[in-house]
């Protein structure tokens, strides 16, 4: 049976960890604060900023929401990124998406403050985890990928991964993050021929297409970790991308969905948070 990769641990050392840094803040009247702009009310977008809150608050990370509503047109989202951007107070910026509008997303993406874009949306924020930049906030899920292995001691260093959705949110990010920790990164997609054989010869498969269920038992070989970022809804509930059973038969170590990425990527948002406040409390 393979390993369980279970989230909330990782979550839970790397929450400890924030203590000292978020005191020392707090000492010099700093208080770390995430703003989450929400347009519309989606139940997967409030579950999300619930989840975010519940993370922000253990970590010492106070948070708040802004709410616009679903009719919300362009130039109001706008508005409120820069009333952000503004905000001395705020140091960390929470757009969730997907926004009703996907015109008014994009330009909400390329208006926010790249010094409080704390989920890696601007266009200067990716330029620089392509770049390799140190300190550059990547998207939180995949730093928090990354977090999950490293917590569990499996070094992608000199290993194939095989990463599955090329979405700027996770696949793409993710894959110049492993490849600047010396993974060999094999990028896959809708169109990629083969997967499961793709899979099979990876010592790491990371799956992020958001289908339920997508990698089966072919796409699995004896050795393997197995990171599963998909959450997707469906009548028996939230399914991830992998057929948990049939890595765990196969594979040496699985994440489990819900359970995995998703509680580790939220501690990663608070930790992007005290990060952020450290950078704008400096100057
Ligand atoms: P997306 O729809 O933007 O991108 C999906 C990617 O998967 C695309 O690149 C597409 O080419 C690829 N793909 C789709 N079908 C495929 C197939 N049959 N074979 C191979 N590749 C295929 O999605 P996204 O925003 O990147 O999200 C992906 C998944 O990750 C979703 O389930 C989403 O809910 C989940 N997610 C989880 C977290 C978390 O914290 N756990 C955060 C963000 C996204």
């Amino acid at each position: 049976m393979a390993l369980v990769l279970n989230g909330a641990p990782a979550a839970e050392a790397l929450t400890a960890g924030l203590a000292p840094r978020v005191r020392a803040l707090r000492e010099r009247g700093v208080t770390p604060t995430l703003v989450i702009l929400r347009v519309g009310a989606q139940e997967e977008s409030r579950a999300y900023e619930r989840a975010a809150k519940r993370a922000c608050t253990a970590a010492g990370v106070e948070s708040f929401t802004v709410e616009l509503p679903e009719s919300a047109q362009m130039d109001a989202v706008l508005h409120a990124v820069r009333s952000i951007n503004a905000e001395p107070g705020v140091h960390g910026a929470l757009l969730l998406r997907p926004m009703p509008f996907a015109r008014t997303e994009r330009a909400a993406c390329r208006v926010l403050a790249p010094e409080k874009d704390v989920d890696g949306v601007t266009p200067a924020s990716l330029a620089a985890v392509f770049a390799g930049e140190a300190g550059a906030f990547a998207p939180c899920t995949a730093r928090a990928v990354l977090e999950l292995m490293d917590y569990y001691g499996i070094d992608p260093a000199g290993k194939r991964v095989a990463v599955v959705g090329r979405s700027l949110v996770v696949g793409r990010p993710l894959a110049m993050l492993l490849t600047a920790r010396d993974a060999t990164v094999t990028l896959c997609h809708s169109r990629t021929r083969d997967l499961p054989g793709v899979c099979r010869g990876a010592d790491i498969v990371v799956a992020a297409a958001g289908h339920a269920g997508l990698l089966g038992a072919d796409c699995f070989a004896p050795g393997q970790t197995v990171i599963d970022v998909g959450t997707n809804a469906t009548p028996e509930g939230l399914r991830g991308d992998v057929d948990f059973a049939a890595a765990q038969g196969v594979a040496a170590a699985v994440s489990p969905v819900p359970g995995g990425v998703g509680r580790v990527t939220n501690a990663v948002l608070a930790l992007h948070t005290i990060e952020a406040a450290e950078r704008l409390s400096k100057n």
